[in-house]
């Protein structure tokens, strides 16, 4: 059993990537993934805003990590989430 990154409950957690399609590689280079419950999952993928959400703090978090402005940001995942 594992804490679900959403819900907190204690469950069995599957793995989300947070920035996927192209970026999906570079999720797992920049530590962009969580572990979420079945119901969350499903919910992150029904759900435009939640996934808005965790990509905007996903990105603060890279930025921070790796002392980037927004700009760097956009030369790595070509996005701006901010
Ligand atoms: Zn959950
Ligand atoms: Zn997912």
């Amino acid at each position: 059993m594992e804490q679900c990154y959403i819900c907190k409950q204690y469950n069995y957690c599957e793995t989300h990537h947070i920035f996927n399609g192209s970026n999906r590689k570079k999720s797992e280079e920049y530590g962009s993934l969580i572990r979420v419950c079945r119901k969350c999952h499903t919910e992150i993928h029904r759900n435009y805003e939640l996934r808005s959400e965790l990509k905007k703090q996903a990105q603060e978090k890279i930025m921070q990590a790796e002392n980037w402005t927004i700009e760097d940001f956009r030369q790595v995942f070509y996005k701006n989430y901010l």
